[in-house]
């Protein structure tokens, strides 16, 4: 029987135990139907599988026994993707394949060509939470509120380096580009692309403008194909 995985935050691992509540543990219990001496790996979010047996399940909480804990996945970066914000919920499909490829944290945003103003965040951490499941990740990325384009630009000072795909730029790619850093963040455009003062604003803080070719890719291709390159830059897509 396939042992199902289970993300818990850091406070509810301690002395060889691991204590589950809230959806988790509805869904371990009431979907999963587990019962006391079933298995189940439980991760939080510091890279190791915890190879668990419950030990008591209570009227809304777990406890479950560690039997082993393996280190699945050290991670030397921070990736965060700022996803122009998608009409139809097609931003469901770029948080599903960030999680799939490693990235740490999806932030929506809205800019002046956004036609959708409206985002779920529950929506997207539900469908980063079944993605982790689903790809065996260690990690539970992050889905962040909401944001506008003018908080994005503040932020980009927080990182090492910060990635801006531009539809317009001709010269530069991700190929020639220092992803030297702890702390790295890509920005792709939602359905109507940027405008050229919103790439020259993101280029003042000190992103880097780069090209995804010569085909303009829809914006959810853009995300899954810019986070791709650069995680594969960083060795993330090696399987050690
Ligand atoms: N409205 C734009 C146009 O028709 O030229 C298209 C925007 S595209 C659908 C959405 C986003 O994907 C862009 O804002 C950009 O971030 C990224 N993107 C798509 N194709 C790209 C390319 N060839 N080079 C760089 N970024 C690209």
């Amino acid at each position: 029987m396939e042992i199902r995985r289970f993300f818990v935050d850091k406070s509810a691992v301690a002395d060889g135990k691991i204590v589950v509540k809230g959806d988790e543990f509805l869904h371990m219990t009431k979907v999963l139907r587990y019962k006391v001496g079933f298995k189940a790996i439980v991760c939080a979010n510091d890279g190791v599988e915890n190879y668990c047996t419950i030990e008591e399940i209570g009227k809304d909480y777990a406890i479950l026994k560690i039997d082993e804990s393996v280190v699945a996945d050290r991670k030397n970066v921070s990736l965060t993707l700022y996803a122009g914000l998608l009409k139809n919920n097609k931003l469901d499909l770029v948080i599903q394949k960030a999680v799939e490829l490693g990235v740490d944290r999806v932030v929506p945003f809205i800019s002046l060509n956004s036609a959708e103003t409206k985002f779920s965040r529950e929506r997207g951490e539900r469908i980063a939470l079944e993605a982790a499941k689903q790809c065996g990740s260690a990690y539970l990325s992050k889905v962040g509120e909401l944001e506008s384009f003018e908080q994005v630009v503040a932020e980009i000072k927080n990182y090492d380096k910060v990635l801006f795909a531009y539809e317009g730029e001709r010269e530069n790619n991700i190929k020639t580009s220092d992803l030297t850093g702890q702390n790295i963040a890509l920005i792709v455009g939602c359905e109507g692309g940027f405008k050229p003062e919103e790439m020259r604003l993101a280029k003042d803080k000190g992103a880097e403008v780069v090209t995804l070719g010569r085909r303009i890719l829809r914006a959810e291709t853009a995300s899954i194909v810019l986070l791709a390159l650069t995680l594969d830059r960083l060795g993330e897509l090696d399987y050690d």
